[in-house]
């Protein structure tokens, strides 16, 4: 019998367009650009002398910028990555591209004036009517120390562009043009790296094994490469933070995600200190596992009889809204919403991005969800994961205009609401679990996803030890680079791993640490994940009461900052003890797989 063909489902961008070749688009983008040009003719000089009144109509003007741009940038990013071959989503991706780079350099001053006048007048951030803004213009005045002059910062992307975004690029493409010999379950492929990558995480051990020594064999030969380009990068880096007098390499980030060095300190402290907390899960996942000892290549297997469990969309769908509806009905409300309103792309198919995403749109009042379900528990933790966005945006969006919404949402706070759902998620699951089989299945994957994020903690040191390295005088050829990468994993995984004597070069294919001008990207992760998991046993501790709190977080978006965002639930980051209240749920989760694996 031929089984029933599913139904596609497929996201309804018309709230946004009718369809991309729609003259409405045509039109938005050309009133969009009128609109830019006003603002620039009207402003351009000027905002250094603005009164607070004034300050206030020119924000309005920029917040009408940036919601118009929303709109029309979300349709053609969402139409592109649905079908990416359509030449109608190609060209109007392009043409919005396009308009969005014109439109931003004719707004460039924007910035740099705006950064002069909360810097010069620091009072004007304080008057009555600018109150929604107070946030904003301090963590503006914050990067004033720090711009150069005009012509040195076009000089600065100028030499950049074929300068030090070449060293990156040069990577990307050299590791993506390589090709890997795999034995996949006992069958020799030549596949690309992203194939190898995947294969890295195979049911299968030999095949992962083979995946890995593959990697790691193509990063060794070509080690002077990649040793190349990431010491040419964090030399370029460190030259940056003298010539923009920042303090140390981190100071940038730190503004950026708008957190204090000492809450940082004291968030890697913890997680260091407790290493041997994370070992206990990976010990018993050996035991899983049946092996004596994990491998590098095991930490992310999945676990036996893991792929047997299958959940079809309409199931997942229904136990994410149970999920999120016991924690407050209301609360289900953005996920309701997404489902109802067909504002996710879930079905698999050709010519689809790859991955998962949910995108913001301020005027949709949340947003929309990019996903390739494939009915595995996976995808379920996936999926509410990304409802959890779309959660924290329907909040957000409601409680914020446009610039203290996602439009500089920092990285610490952004996955609140995802990771949270996923714990929603998970308490449903196990109060469900039939069996202790299903019951290891949910529990690992929820200790993996956190592993991962956690496990950021070592690449975080490895960078740091880079730039400790060069400033001792210390040549970075690729031996060097490997045994600092040794020696920052070893700290954090102890004994508990063994490790192949391939992956000494893993740190050559992690694309996070050849971002330039943007470095340190890791610790954020670390950051959501303890964060959100201190939340979680605040909400334990308090029950009901904790709802209406939490939606108040969700609804500050960055309007404040996030040890403000802490303080509405009673949670105070910067005390040095305050994380290790996150461990306590992850240690929950491990006690409660310590009861079932003997
Ligand atoms: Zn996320």
């Amino acid at each position: 019998m031929v089984p029933l063909a599913k139904k596609e489902i497929v996201w309804d961008l018309s709230e946004m367009f009718p369809s991309t070749a729609d003259p409405s688009v045509q039109k938005a983008i050309d009133d969009l650009t009128e609109l830019t040009e006003k603002i620039a003719a009207r402003y351009r000089g000027k905002i250094k002398d603005l009164s607070a009144q004034e300050l206030l109509e020119c924000i309005g003007g920029f917040e009408e910028y940036l919601t118009r741009l929303d709109r029309l940038a979300t349709f053609a990013g969402l139409s592109f990555s649905a079908n990416m071959t359509l030449p109608d989503t190609q060209s109007l991706r392009d043409r919005v591209n396009k308009m969005r780079a014109e439109l931003e350099k004719m707004l460039a001053f924007f910035n740099i004036e705006l950064g002069y006048l909360v810097y010069g007048k620091p009072g004007i951030a304080h008057e009555a009517i600018l109150r929604n803004y107070r946030h904003f213009f301090e963590r503006f005045a914050k990067k004033v120390p720090h711009q150069l002059s005009e012509v040195e910062e076009k000089l600065v992307i100028e030499k950049d562009q074929f300068g030090i975004n070449a060293w990156r690029d040069l990577r990307r493409v050299w590791l993506n043009t390589r090709m890997f010999e795999v034995e996949v379950k006992g069958e020799k492929r030549t596949v690309s790296f992203g194939e190898a990558n995947g294969l890295t995480y195979n049911p299968d051990r030999s095949t992962r094994i083979s995946a890995t020594e593959s990697i790691g064999d193509v990063l060794t030969k070509d080690g002077e490469i990649f040793s190349s380009a990431l010491r040419s990068i964090c030399n370029d880096w460190l030259s940056v933070c003298d010539r923009r007098k920042y303090d140390s390499p981190m100071e940038a980030s730190l503004i950026d995600n708008d957190v204090e060095q000492q809450t940082i300190n004291n968030l890697l402290d913890t997680i260091e200190n407790n290493a041997g907390l994370f070992q206990r899960y990976l010990r018993l996942k050996a035991k899983i596992l049946n092996l004596p000892k994990l491998g590098g290549h095991d930490i992310y297997a999945p676990i036996p009889d893991a792929s047997d469990i299958k959940f079809d969309y309409n199931k997942a769908k229904a136990l994410i809204i149970e999920a999120y509806e016991r924690f407050d009905e209301d609360y289900a409300s953005a996920v309701r919403d997404m489902f109802f309103r067909n504002h996710i792309d879930s079905t698999p198919r050709s010519g689809k991005a790859d991955g998962a995403f949910f995108s913001d749109w301020y005027e949709g009042k949340s947003g929309y969800i990019l996903y390739n379900f494939n009915d595995a528990l996976f995808d379920v933790y996936g999926l509410a994961h990304e409802l959890g966005h779309a959660t924290h945006a329907y909040y957000y969006s409601r409680g914020q205009t446009i610039l203290n919404g996602s439009f500089s949402l920092s990285m610490a706070v952004a996955e609140t609401a995802s990771i949270f759902g996923e714990l929603l998620l998970t308490d449903l699951l196990l109060s469900r679990s039939q069996s202790d089989q299903e019951k290891k299945s949910i529990i690992c994957s929820v200790l993996d996803a956190a592993g991962l994020n956690i496990s950021a903690a070592y690449c975080f040191r490895f960078e740091q030890t880079l730039y400790d390295a060069i400033k001792r005088g210390e040549y970075l050829d690729f031996k060097t680079m490997c045994r600092h990468w040794i020696g920052a994993r070893s700290k954090f995984f102890g004994d508990a791993v063994e490790w192949l004597e391939e992956t000494q070069a893993d740190w050559a294919s992690v694309p996070h640490f050849y971002m330039p001008n943007f470095r340190f990207y890791n610790y954020p992760y670390i950051y959501s994940q303890v964060f959100v998991y201190a939340l979680y046993q605040k909400y334990l501790e308090e029950g009901k009461e904790f709802v209406p709190r939490f939606k108040k977080l969700l609804s500050a978006g960055c309007s404040i900052s996030p040890v403000e965002i802490g303080k509405i639930v009673g949670l105070d980051v910067t005390d040095p003890h305050f994380w290790e209240l996150g461990l306590k749920q992850y240690e929950h989760f491990l006690e409660e797989l310590e009861k079932i694996v003997v």
